[in-house]
């Protein structure tokens, strides 16, 4: 019997391949949550994967409720066999916005997308994942989350969570650590957040329940819709740059390819509540980004990170904001009692 694997966002870029890629192995049923099925239906047309390997199902991250009714109708799905496996990989990135955008529940989108949704899919999701033989469950999650690399640390802005004042705000809340919106900032917070829930689940539940936490960083896939807020210019040199300058770039295939192996791979199984990167060549470089010279008060591009074409598989470390077991306890239990009415 196939296992049954689902996917967030996987009706574009990083979750579409890492669909592909799982649906190819033959050993994988795909269950596609995605806010739009028939486009999911069409890019899994356009790049193969064949009807009889997927499904595609209704899930709007920006709604508690949608996440819930999500959930609600997999149990119809699957009534006998539990669920494997949990990919968490949608993402907004709204680096460009001059004011917030809300979620239906009243949250700042990147927040609410990318990590209080999540958050509610994989509390709803652990029973389910627990019924099952060698589950794993990953949230992907960023070098810009992760403050001890160029990539995610010095380049401005940094995230930062403070002391989560913004969760403790709840709904109309801006940004985390309860300042003004800042769209850049706004991503990678949520996506410390990401990974500070998978140390935090593994933490509390990788003993009793034998479900592999995991976070990943895929390497930077400059051609995903990630980057659609960008102008033109950006979008068609970087990708570029990345491949040919930096060697930090990776085709979306292979990115794709990665997140399947977290799932995937029998070694990925022996170690939970890590996050997993790819090794370059010798030139470990893969973020490019605008830096402020303290010094000389200019703006620089600066190029670091990890991640690289045909690398191998490490376990990274986390960073100091994101090991930081108080904010990632607190941060958890905040969230837990945002969500706890779903
Ligand atoms: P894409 O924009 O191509 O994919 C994001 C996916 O999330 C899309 O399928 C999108 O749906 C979906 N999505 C967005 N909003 C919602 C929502 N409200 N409800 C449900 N689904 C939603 O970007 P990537 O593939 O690059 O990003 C995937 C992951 O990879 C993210 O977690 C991102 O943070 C991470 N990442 C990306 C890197 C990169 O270099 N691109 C580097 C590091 C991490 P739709 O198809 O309808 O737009």
């Amino acid at each position: 019997t196939r296992r049954l694997v689902v996917i967030t966002g996987a009706s574009s870029g990083l979750g579409l391949w890492a669909a592909k890629a799982l649906a190819d192995k033959k050993n994988y049923f795909v269950i596609c949550a995605v806010r739009d099925p028939e486009k999911m239906d069409r890019a899994a047309k356009e790049i193969g994967i064949k009807r009889s390997d997927y499904i595609a199902m209704k899930l709007e991250l920006g709604s508690l409720q949608s996440v819930r009714d999500f959930v609600d109708n997999l149990k119809t799905f699957t009534p006998v066999r539990p669920i494997n496996h949990l990919i968490c990989n949608a993402a907004v990135y709204r680096p460009a916005d001059p004011v917030p955008a809300w979620t239906d529940d009243g949250y700042e989108m990147s927040f609410g997308v990318n990590h209080l949704g999540h958050f509610l899919l994989c509390q709803l999701m652990l029973p389910e994942l627990k019924r099952a033989k060698n589950a794993r469950l990953c949230i992907v999650g960023s070098i810009t989350g992760n403050s001890n690399t160029i990539g995610g640390g010095l380049v401005y802005p940094r995230a930062e969570i403070g002391e989560l004042e913004g969760l403790r705000q709840g709904p109309g809340a801006e940004m985390v650590d309860g300042g003004k919106f800042d769209g850049a900032k706004a991503y990678k917070d949520a996506k410390a957040l990401n990974m500070m829930t998978i140390t935090e689940l593994h933490k509390r539940f990788h003993d009793t329940t034998g479900i592999t936490f995991s976070s990943m960083y895929p390497g930077c896939i400059a051609e995903t819709n990630l980057f659609r807020e960008k102008r033109q210019w950006f979008k068609t040199i970087f990708p570029l740059f990345m491949k040919y300058v930096t060697g930090g770039y990776v085709p979306e295939a292979e990115a794709g390819q990665r997140l399947a192996q977290v799932i995937d791979d029998p070694e990925c199984d022996k170690q939970s509540g890590v996050y997993w990167s790819w090794n370059g060549n010798a030139q470990q470089v893969g973020l490019a980004s605008r830096v402020l010279n303290k010094q000389t008060g200019k703006w620089e591009v600066q190029v670091q990170g990890a991640g690289g074409s045909g690398g191998k598989i490490f376990v990274n470390q986390f960073s100091g904001m994101i090991s930081d077991s108080r904010r990632a306890k607190l941060q958890y239990d905040y969230s837990m009692d945002l969500v706890k009415d779903y």
